[in-house]
This record gives structure tokens, C-alpha cells and sequence, in this order.
């Protein structure tokens, strides 16, 4: 713990889900902690994602925290997927039931972390100037945090209305009698979209590569199985922490051609009934088998095709270029339906490129589209994006976003060497975003927690990951993905969605329980793969 009034414990960047609970986690430790959030107030991607049609895709009793029994039954969520505000409204209540906020400076960007080698205390600086030192840094700063907008020429000189989904105006924006183009048919484009349609004068989607989706079946919740829920928690939450994704649905141990026809069809049947991302685990060798794939994806196109009224417009919608799963499957209410609509263009940039954008509208390569709104829902930079706009500076002078220059590289994903007493949460080198990213923060947060405890109990300084445990667990990350569908898709996962950045498939991919496990044998070992280091 420390002693001096002005060197902190631990400096936490970010107030989402996981920097929230790094601060509290931390205090009841005892330690002293400061939270950096450029935002205004906390929340993370629930604060800045407030388009129409935001919520979560892992069901709300399991997208939520589970420290906290009293949390979690004195919550009661209103429906299967929570929307936005009901998301953003829990972390307000959290955050004030555990008084978090005085550990908080908001509307204050972190700028830069730089390492006294000698001591090994961590120097953060703000963009507006303030200093703080700290034994410890955690890196809350989201896998999906940092937006981006393409930049189209003439982009600068349009006369409309410009959005992006995850800079969305928070008095809300009215698009009636507008006509408005939405670029983009991500997670955010889908769930957006049909609520643009009904708004909307005329909608002009503009896809870039088609997608997988799958109805949400959001309901509300009621007040039976939300008792049901609260009476089986705790069950609910092992299940979770051992499973694949975080959730408590364990899918078939049984591969695809193991079984019959009938019995495929009626295993994909039911999680397709189940709603969403689950889809994509139907299987165990669904995302390891191209012939397995295929069958989830037939079952899929036929669903699809099903409510689509115009084959040539299905034929735009179907994906053609990779795997089901390989991207991460879109949770959507009445997404495909919306193309059958009378106001709503589905435009495929693949075929006639966005040229660029001028005072009135969109030229693609064939036609001017006039518009006065263009929505991107463009995405991320994401696992990278957030930390690579801080200026982090480990041993010898050395620079993260260096270090990361062919691709992100971590020991767990949660430290790396040259950059003792750093850690980062849900970033590259961990499931991360292939799990439910609440408990996935959680057992980043108490790996760290336990990892300080540990070293303060027996007098060290700090905790470097080797160059060996670094290069081990990078080949231990392609090793996994190589064996999966994964890298046959141009995802995010691989970077593959920023101009330039380098094409690494930056997961792990072997499950969350089994990466808890590695990482709780890690510890149990004595934080194996790291040099535990004296000081000065
Ligand atoms: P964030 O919530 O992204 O918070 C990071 C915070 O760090 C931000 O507030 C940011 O302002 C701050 N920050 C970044 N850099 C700096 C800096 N330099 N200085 C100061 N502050 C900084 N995951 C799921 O598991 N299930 C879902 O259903 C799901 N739905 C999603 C829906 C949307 C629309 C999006 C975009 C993501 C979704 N995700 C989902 C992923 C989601 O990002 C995580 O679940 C989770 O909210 C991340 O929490 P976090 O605290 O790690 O990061
Ligand atoms: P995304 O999945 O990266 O989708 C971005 C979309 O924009 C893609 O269709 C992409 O096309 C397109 N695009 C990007 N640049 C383009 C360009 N220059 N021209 C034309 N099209 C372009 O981003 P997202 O939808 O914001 O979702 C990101 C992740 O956040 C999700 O995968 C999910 O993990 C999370 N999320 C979850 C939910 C939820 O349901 N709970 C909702 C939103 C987000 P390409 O595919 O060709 O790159």
C-alpha cells in the first residue's frame, strides 16, 4: 500500500463496467485509486451508444455484474436484452450505491503513462495538464471505445446532418420527413436501422459486406422468471464463468455429422429460438469445420430468405464471402424484414463504391443519392484504438503502440514485458469481445487485485511479464486460431476493418473458462511467466 500522500496505488483509465469495478475492487483492498474517464459521467459504451435500437446481445441478468449478490438481487432487469438507457441507468445506480464517483475525475483524458524504471512507479499525465504517480495502471479504456469515421472525400462540405452510432446526440435526434443514409450494417447499423426505416422519409442502407444475423426475440421479462433468475444465481454464474462465452447455455457436446438430419436440424432450430450470438456455438465444430459451417449457414439462409420478399434484394443481403460466426453474429428485431419496406434502399457499395460526398448527398460510383443525414455506423478500431492514443512509455523509452506495431503482444492479454506494473482489461490476448464482457472485466479485475495483494504481501515492487511468457502465449493465440474458421473473415477481430492496420488475429480463442483456468494456474503458480520484481 502506499504511504506518500501524493503516489497513488493505482491509477484506473476508463468508468465503463470494468474500470467501475477496478475502483471498487481496489478500494475494498484497501489500496488508493484514481479513475480517469474522458466522458462526463460513467458507463463506457453505454454513456456514448445511445442510437435508437441500442442494447445488449447477452441477456441482461447475465450482462451484469455478479461480485455483488446484493447487486444482483436488489436489480430487477425489464427485458431479455436491456435497451441502452436501462444499461446506463444500472451503472448510475451502481456507481452511486458504492460510491464510486469521488474516485472519479471525469471530462479528463489520460494523455500519457510514463515508467521510472528506477522506482517503478508509473507517471500518468492528462491531456489538460494534471500529473498523477502510481504504483499500478489499468487500462479499463474498452476494446470498443474508440470510433471510426472513414474518410470519404468531400466528406467536410456536406450541408446535412452527420452522426456516428457511437457519438449519438443525447437529446435524441427526430429523422421524420428526412431522407438519410446509414453506412454500415454492423451490430450497430442492424439494430438501428429498422427504427431509422420507420422514421424516415426515405432510408438508404449502404452494406459494405453483408451479414449473419439473428432475431433477438427480445420480451419483456416477467416477474416469474425474474425470480426465477435471482432465486438461481449463484448456479447461473458458475455456469458462465466455466463456460465458452460467459453465458450460462451450454450447447451440444455432440458434432454436427454426429448426428441425423432431424436431430441438426432441430438443435439448430432451438437456438436459433434461444435468439442471437448463441447461434454460433450450436455446434462444438461449427466454427472449426468448413462443412459444419455450412450447415449452420443453410439453416440460416433459409430462415432468412423466409421473410425477405425480393430475392434479388435477398441475394444483396446474404452473405456470400465468410463463414457464420466468423464475425460476430448481429442480434436484430425485424432487421431483414425492414427491406421490404417502400421507403428503405438497400445500396451494395461493393458494387457501386462510395465515390465521395458532396454538399447534397452521397455519389457512388453510378448515382447521387441527395440526403440531408448520413448516420455512420462504422465501428471501431477496436482492442487497440483506446490504448494506442495514449502515449505509454515502458522501459528504455520504449512505446506500446511500437512495441504493438506488427500486431498487439501480451502475456494472458493482461500485461506485457518492458511494461512492469501495467495491466490492461478485456484488450487483445484475451477472449475480450468473444465473451460476456461484464464477467469478463470481473475476473480481469480480481486477477489484478490478487496479483497486488501478492506482491505487496511479500514485499515486491512489481510484476513484469518475461519475453518468453510474452512470445509463448502470442504463438499460443495463432496456434488456437488457426485451427477455427476465424481468420477466413475480414473482421475487426483481425483489424481488418482500419486502413493499414496490421492483420493479426488478436483473441484468445480457446473459451473464457479455459482462459480463467490459465490464468488462475498462472497464479497459483506464483504468477508464472512473470519476474516478480524487489525494489529499489
Ligand atoms: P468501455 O465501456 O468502452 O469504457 C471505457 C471507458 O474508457 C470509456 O468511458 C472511455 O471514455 C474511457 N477512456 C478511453 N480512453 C481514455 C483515456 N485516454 N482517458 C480517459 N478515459 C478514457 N459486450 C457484451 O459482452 N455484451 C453485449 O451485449 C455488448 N453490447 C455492446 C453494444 C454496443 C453498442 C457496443 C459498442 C459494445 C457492446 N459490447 C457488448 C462490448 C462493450 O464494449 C463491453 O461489454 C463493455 O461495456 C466494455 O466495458 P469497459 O469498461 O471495458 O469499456
Ligand atoms: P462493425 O461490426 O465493425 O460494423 C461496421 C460496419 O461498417 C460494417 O458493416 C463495415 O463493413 C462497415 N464499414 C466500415 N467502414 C466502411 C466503409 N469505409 N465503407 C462502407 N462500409 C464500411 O461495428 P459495429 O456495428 O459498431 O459493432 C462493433 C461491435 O460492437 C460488434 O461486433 C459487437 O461486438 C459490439 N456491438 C454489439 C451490439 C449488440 O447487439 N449488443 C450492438 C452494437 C455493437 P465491413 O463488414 O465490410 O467492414
Amino acid at each position: 500500500m502506499s504511504t506518500a500522500d501524493d503516489l497513488l496505488d493505482v491509477v484506473v483509465v476508463g468508468a465503463g463496467f470494468a474500470g467501475l469495478y477496478a475502483l471498487h475492487k481496489f478500494r475494498e483492498q484497501g489500496l488508493s485509486v484514481r479513475v480517469f474517464e474522458a466522458a462526463p459521467d460513467v458507463g463506457g459504451t453505454w454513456y456514448f451508444n445511445r442510437y435508437p435500437g441500442a442494447r445488449c446481445d447477452v441477456e441482461s441478468v447475465d450482462y451484469s455484474y455478479s461480485f455483488s449478490d446484493e447487486l444482483q438481487q436488489e436489480w430487477t432487469w425489464s427485458e431479455k436484452y436491456a435497451a441502452q438507457s436501462e444499461i446506463l441507468d444500472y451503472l448510475n445506480w451502481v456507481a452511486d450505491k458504492l460510491d464510486l464517483r469521488r474516485g472519479i475525475t471525469f471530462n479528463t483524458r489520460v494523455a500519457a503513462g510514463v515508467l521510472d524504471e528506477t522506482t517503478l512507479r508509473w507517471s500518468v499525465t492528462t491531456e489538460d495538464g494534471q500529473s498523477v504517480t502510481a504504483r499500478f495502471v489499468v487500462m479499463a479504456t474498452g476494446a470498443l471505445s474508440a470510433a471510426i469515421t472513414p474518410a470519404f472525400d468531400g466528406l467536410a462540405t456536406f450541408g446535412g446532418e452527420i452522426f456516428h452510432t457511437a457519438h449519438w446526440p443525447h437529446q435524441g435526434v427526430d429523422f421524420t420527413g428526412k431522407r438519410v443514409a446509414v453506412i454500415g450494417t454492423g451490430s450497430s447499423g442492424i439494430q438501428s436501422i429498422p427504427i431509422f426505416a420507420e422514421q424516415a422519409e426515405h432510408l438508404y442502407v449502404f452494406q459494405r459486406t453483408p451479414n449473419y444475423s439473428i432475431p433477438a426475440g427480445n420480451t419483456a421479462l416477467t416477474a416469474e422468471q425474474v425470480a426465477e433468475v435471482k432465486a438461481t444465481y449463484s448456479e447461473r454464474r458458475r455456469i458462465s464463468m466455466r463456460s465458452g462465452g460467459g453465458s450460462p447455455y451450454v450447447g451440444t457436446t455432440k458434432l454436427t455429422f454426429a448426428v441425423s438430419p432431424e436431430e441438426r436440424h432441430d438443435a439448430f432450430e432451438k437456438r436459433w429460438q434461444l435468439g442471437g450470438v448463441l447461434y454460433s456455438k450450436t455446434f462444438p465444430d461449427q466454427l472449426t469445420n468448413a462443412d459444419a459451417n455450412d450447415e449452420a449457414r443453410q439453416f440460416w439462409e433459409q430462415k432468412i430468405r423466409a421473410v425477405i420478399d425480393d430475392p434479388q434484394v435477398a441475394d444483396l443481403l446474404i452473405p456470400d464471402d465468410h463463414p457464420i460466426g466468423s464475425k460476430r453474429i448481429c442480434t436484430d428485431s425485424n432487421y431483414f424484414q425492414t427491406f421490404n419496406r417502400p421507403n428503405v434502399t438497400l445500396i451494395s457499395v461493393r458494387r457501386t463504391p462510395i465515390a465521395s460526398v458532396d454538399e447534397t448527398g452521397i455519389n457512388t460510383s453510378t448515382a447521387h443519392v441527395d440526403l440531408d443525414a448520413i448516420v455512420f455506423a462504422t465501428g471501431f478500431d477496436a482492442l487497440t484504438g483506446s490504448l494506442g492514443k495514449i502515449d505509454i512509455v515502458g522501459r528504455g523509452g520504449e512505446r506500446l503502440r511500437d512495441d504493438w506495431a506488427e500486431g498487439p503482444r501480451s502475456y494472458l492479454g493482461l500485461a506485457n514485458d518492458g511494461f512492469p506494473n501495467l495491466f490492461v482489461i478485456t484488450g487483445p490476448g484475451a477472449p475480450a469481445v468473444l465473451a460476456n464482457m461484464v464477467l469478463h472485466a470481473e475476473s480481469h479485475v480480481d486477477w489484478i487485485a490478487d496479483a497486488i495483494g501478492y506482491l505487496d504481501d511479500r514485499g515486491y515492487a512489481g510484476i513484469e511479464a518475461t519475453p518468453d511468457a510474452v512470445e509463448n502465449w502470442l504463438a499460443e493465440l495463432n496456434r488456437r486460431a488457426a485451427t477455427t474458421l476465424f481468420p477466413r473473415a475480414n473482421s475487426w477481430y483481425l483489424g481488418a476493418n482500419v486502413p493499414g492496420k496490421p492483420r493479426v488475429f488478436m483473441l484468445f480463442i480457446g473459451g473464457f473458462g479455459v482462459y480463467n483456468d490459465i490464468c488462475a494456474e498462472v497464479a497459483a503458480a506464483g504468477y508464472q511467466g512473470f519476474d516478480l520484481i524487489k525494489g529499489p
